[in-house]
């Protein structure tokens, strides 16, 4: 009976975790042979319009989500850190200079997010246990990063996608699932960002392949998730609902095509999964994933 009564409960459980990159339209990965970052003063900031843009949708709609912050944003725009914590949303980390983990040795690394850590901190007051790796650069040969997670005492990463075939992320066969991993230093909790087969397609949910693809694929690759009992992971930047920022220039074929396809119909695509699908901060999502687990029938 008590089995029977945890099914039926199920499905009115599960929590999808929505989640944001703040970052500007010229940090990306994809632009760092053509931006230095000792420039990124000289460009147009569009990140914290953009960013209160997304805060205006999520508060019409009723929805929290996870905020991992560039340091560098958070020193330059306090205020914005400050709004996006008083909306009720969960400020995390997303590292200070938006290195990819395995360029950095691991001292690098340490000092990178503590930077970040500290510009969060100055900012709102919060000390950010959550993070997300630039390009979710921890892959097989940057594990060591979790360890220094741990030590700097953040408790949640999710930073590893359980992916094949993109030149920049993914461990194949990781594990899909929320789940723990072990370091030397202790235990992180892994939610990895989500994607599932539909129609014969490896479809991950959010950034460009939110863009890439027609909404049809992402809400069946949202419900294939759902219907195992767990909730998904979406992501995406403040830069991807604003179809009017400057172009780079001078890019190669494929870092434009990933950042500029589909810029003009984001905005209503997420709305419109937000509002069919129930979601929260990585917390809230987290919590109705482990109440998901059946209780033990005997
Ligand atoms: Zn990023």
């Amino acid at each position: 009976m008590e089995a029977h009564l945890n099914n039926s409960n199920r499905h009115s459980t599960i929590r999808h975790a929505l989640t944001v990159d703040v970052e500007d339209y010229f940090q990306v990965s994809g632009f760092e042979s053509r931006v230095q970052r000792s420039n990124w003063d000289k460009f147009e900031s569009r990140v914290e319009s953009n960013t209160d843009r997304l805060l205006s949708l999520f508060d019409s709609l009723e929805v929290r989500g996870t905020f991992f912050i560039l340091g560098w944003v958070a020193e330059r725009y306090p205020a914005l850190v400050k709004r996006i914590a008083e909306a009720g949303h969960e400020v995390a980390s997303h590292g200070y200079w938006h290195r990819l983990v395995y360029d950095l040795k691991p001292e690098e690394f340490a000092q990178d997010i503590a930077n970040s850590k500290d510009a969060i901190y100055n900012a709102c007051g919060i000390e950010t246990t959550a993070y997300r790796a630039p390009s979710f650069s921890i892959v097989r040969r940057s594990l060591w990063a979790l360890d220094i997670l741990v030590e700097q005492g953040f408790t949640t990463d999710s930073s590893i996608f359980p992916i094949s075939g993109h030149d920049r992320y993914g461990i194949p066969g990781a594990q899909k699932e929320v789940h723990t991993l072990e370091t030397s230093r202790g235990t992180i909790q892994e939610f990895p960002p989500s994607s599932a087969a539909v129609a014969g397609l490896t479809v991950p949910i959010g950034g460009g392949y939110f863009r890439l693809f027609p909404q049809a694929l992402t809400f069946a690759a949202i419900e294939k998730i759902e219907r195992q009992d767990r909730p998904a992971m979406f992501y995406v930047h403040p830069w991807e609902i604003d179809p009017k920022q400057p172009r780079i220039e001078g890019l190669g074929k494929q870092s434009r095509f990933r950042h500029y396809v589909g810029l003009a119909s984001t905005e209503s695509k997420l709305t419109k999964m937000l509002t069919r699908y129930s979601f929260g901060t990585l917390t809230a999502s987290m919590r109705s994933a482990i109440s998901m687990v059946p209780a033990p029938s005997a």
